[in-house]
């Protein structure tokens, strides 16, 4: 006897999805999960809107957008959401044009750049920004304490403690934004905003953008304190796929509920629910 949830799933309209680990391996490494492949397929088929939000900081929504077009996921940039965007959302909805500081490997001073916001290397400093950055400098790092020193408000893009990836050739697990925005907030006493998955502000402001109430929303991911978690303080209907482990990345999951209204091994378990 299916639940509540998975009786009315075939109704919901608006599907989100997350990336790494759910829709591919992840953004360096694009191999795709066929079963996910045949959901996202078979739900443009019934006419559903497909859209991506993923917590990668260190692309840009038009970077991962290619990458998931490349094999496959077709859907428009303008429903594809990283976390540079969510955080350039952010930032613009309390103060449009500011000024800037952004450490990232290019993505996220994207993301900033496509909001209008003003991107810059020099004082003063509104916002400070801080994606994953695997050719951060001392310099930068200084600079941005400095800034945050003088009143700077401190946002950290998608909030990873590592991840596993491949910079300049090279395959490693790298020290994520979390763990650099956690030296600035020793060196300051300033307590960073983590704009990323599960801060429940980026679920609600992308179900606005793309014109659905969470009510006829999903949330589909890997992860229970990223995905499900937020899925769920946004009031979405969340669905948790099981996948490799080893593979899940570790964010604070800010107290929110992270047990999901369907649990799958698969995701062709839900194209039978449809
Ligand atoms: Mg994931």
């Amino acid at each position: 006897m299916p639940g509540v949830s998975e009786m009315n799933i075939r109704e919901k309209n608006l599907w989100l999805f997350d990336v790494d680990n759910t829709l591919i391996r992840d953004v360096d490494h694009p191999d795709v999960f066929q079963d996910a492949l045949r959901l996202w397929n078979a739900l443009k088929t019934k006419g559903k809107t497909n859209a991506i939000l993923t917590n990668v900081g260190r692309l840009s929504s038009r970077q991962i957008h290619d990458v998931l077009e490349s094999v496959g996921f077709h859907t428009e940039i303008e429903k594809t959401f990283s976390a540079g965007a969510a955080a350039a959302a952010y930032v613009h909805n309390r103060s449009p044009g500011a000024r800037c500081f952004v450490i990232s490997e290019g993505g996220a001073t994207e993301d900033f750049v496509s909001r209008g916001l003003n991107v810059t290397n020099n004082p003063p400093i509104e916002y400070v920004a801080v994606a994953a950055d695997r050719g951060l400098t001392f310099a930068e790092l200084n600079f941005a304490t400095k800034m945050v020193r003088e009143g700077a408000q401190l946002i950290c893009i998608s909030g990873s403690f590592e991840y596993r990836g491949v910079y300049l050739g090279m395959e490693d697990v790298y020290i994520g934004e979390r763990s650099i925005v956690a030296a600035i907030e020793h060196a300051t006493g300033v307590t960073s905003v983590v704009v990323g998955k599960p801060l429940p502000e980026i679920f609600t402001e992308t179900m606005t953008i793309l014109g659905f109430a969470a009510d006829d929303a999903v949330m589909v991911g890997d992860n229970p304190a990223s995905d499900i978690a937020g899925g769920n303080a946004a009031g979405m209907t969340t669905i948790l796929v099981n996948r490799d482990s080893e593979n899940i990345v570790q964010f604070d999951s800010q107290g929110h509920d992270l047990k999901p209204d369907i649990a799958v091994n698969s995701l062709e378990e839900i194209i039978e629910l449809l």
